[in-house]
């Protein structure tokens, strides 16, 4: 048994990062007949880790269900960054019960709430009938540990995060668009984020191995690729002999993908070289994600965040000058631990200034072990609630007018799918990621067509094929 603590993750060790390269070691029909149930809470890092898991699975023989009730295997690929995410997947652990009273069932907990120490105290006291716990270090060893576990619950979580995994199959949701990972964990520490607690110290993949990977899903057909990480602009500065960013995505863009993206940035780690190759290759997609979480310089350094109001305004200046039509999203925390309202006032300045494309909004939730969960706050969560909605109600009325500017012209959008919306139409993404609903034939599907936009809303438009 291995279970994860705060002290041991905060750590940062200067042991060098080993890189392993994975074999086939796992590649059998042990779990024949088996059908697994697989629920993933959180950002795009756990959809990707997901795709791992699936494969990890099905090289066994297992095929996946979507009816919780018909599994052999249920794994909850979990999220730490909210407390009602916590809350939502202790209560599914409930469901799980009700039927394992009755039938055989492996329960599996895996993701970001699995490295919280709180989380698996709780889980070794409250909830027994969980068999199998493991972190976001040893994703690879699920086999392992499925094929070995008896009847007594397993925790094998790792604190230390130590090496980069290579060779790590995944079964890819989508044909069309790929996730890359290109590095793990982060070494920010902002004050209220959990992700360097539970995702590690920051450890880039080599270049060549990215690349590699780029090629052949360049190979397969792939038309879309993003590049992944906690904070990918600072990728390469904990390797030696690395290329910076900049460097990187212009390498990925040469290999002839037609749609190249990343998420998430640091405003911190945004350079002016990244800026330069994003507005010189048309294949580098205009549009960034670029969290502001307050628009208070005040907020910001009790955020540890490494920039003011000033520097963030003067960095989104720049990118909307060099990189041409450009889109920009953020991430907005409303009500951290006393924050005025004239801090908050600060923020509605400066989404009034930028107005953004599009914004998540969230109000601030203290994780234990972070140093923003020990500050006293003196404000009220219903004025935090008012603020969120104050806030909100900004955000849409930009949103609303950008994606009014695109009625009535023609844009290029990569179709993806079927749209949710109407099952005639099909719907994809611009290439400033904005969804639309297209009046075009299914075969477009996995094709970049001319849209020509007819109707556009807060969140989404309609369009018809050129
Ligand atoms: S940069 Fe992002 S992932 Fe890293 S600590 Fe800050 S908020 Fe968390």
């Amino acid at each position: 048994m291995k279970l994860p603590n705060y002290e041991d993750e905060r750590k940062r060790t200067n042991e060098e990062v080993k890189f392993i390269y994975l074999d086939d070691e796992f590649n059998n029909d042990a779990l024949k007949n088996k059908k697994y149930f697989l629920k993933t809470y959180g950002c795009q890092m756990n959809v990707h880790d997901s795709e791992e898991l699936r494969a990890h699975l099905e090289n066994l023989g297992a095929v996946e269900t979507d009816d919780l009730d018909e599994s052999d295997i249920v794994i909850l690929n979990t999220c730490a960054i909210r407390e009602n995410a916590h809350d939502k997947v202790f209560g599914y652990l409930g469901r799980c019960k009700h039927i394992k009273e009755q039938r055989d069932l492996i329960i599996c907990l895996c993701g970001c709430m699995a490295q919280e120490e709180s989380v698996t105290t709780e889980i070794r006291e409250k909830y027994p009938y969980v068999d199998i716990v493991f972190g976001t270090h040893n994703i690879h060893e699920l086999p392992k540990l499925i094929l070995n576990h008896q009847k007594k619950q397993d925790i094998e979580v790792y604190s230390i995060e130590g090496n980069v995994y290579e060779n790590i199959p995944y079964k890819r949701d989508s044909k069309i668009s790929a996730w890359v990972n290109i590095m793990y964990g982060c070494d920010k520490f902002c004050t209220y984020c959990i992700v360097p607690y539970t995702r590690g110290k920051q450890r880039s993949r080599k270049s060549i191995d990215i690349i590699d990977e780029v090629n052949d899903l360049v190979k397969c057909g792939y038309q879309e690729i993003t590049l992944l990480g906690q904070n990918v602009n600072a990728y390469g500065k904990d390797l030696d002999n690395e290329v910076s960013f900049a460097k990187l995505l212009e390498l990925v863009a040469k290999t002839g993908i037609k749609r190249l993206r990343f998420v998430t940035s640091h405003p911190w780690d945004f350079t002016d070289e990244m800026i330069d190759v994003i507005s010189k290759y048309d294949n580098i997609m205009p549009y960034i994600h670029l969290p502001l979480q307050s628009g208070s310089s005040k907020i910001l350094k009790l955020m540890g965040r490494r920039y003011t109001k000033e520097e963030y305004l003067d960095l989104y200046k720049k990118m909307k000058e060099k990189i041409s039509d450009v889109a920009i999203t953020t991430d907005i925390i409303v009500g951290f631990p006393n924050e005025s309202d004239e801090d908050f006032s600060e923020t509605l300045d400066v989404v009034k200034k930028c107005e953004f494309d599009s914004a998540y909004t969230f109000i601030y939730s203290p994780r234990i072990g972070t140093p923003a969960a020990k500050m006293k706050d003196s404000v009220s969560l219903e004025t935090k609630e008012k603020r969120l909605q104050e806030l909100n109600k900004l955000i849409n009325h930009y949103s609303n007018i950008k994606n009014k500017e695109y009625l009535n012209k023609t844009v290029k959008v990569l179709i993806t799918g079927i749209s949710d919306k109407d099952n005639n139409k099909v719907c994809g993404y611009t290439e400033t990621m904005k969804l639309v609903n297209v009046d075009a034939p299914k075969d477009t599907i996995g094709k970049i067509i001319d849209v020509k936009i007819t109707d556009t809303k807060s969140f989404s438009m309609d369009g018809e094929i050129v």
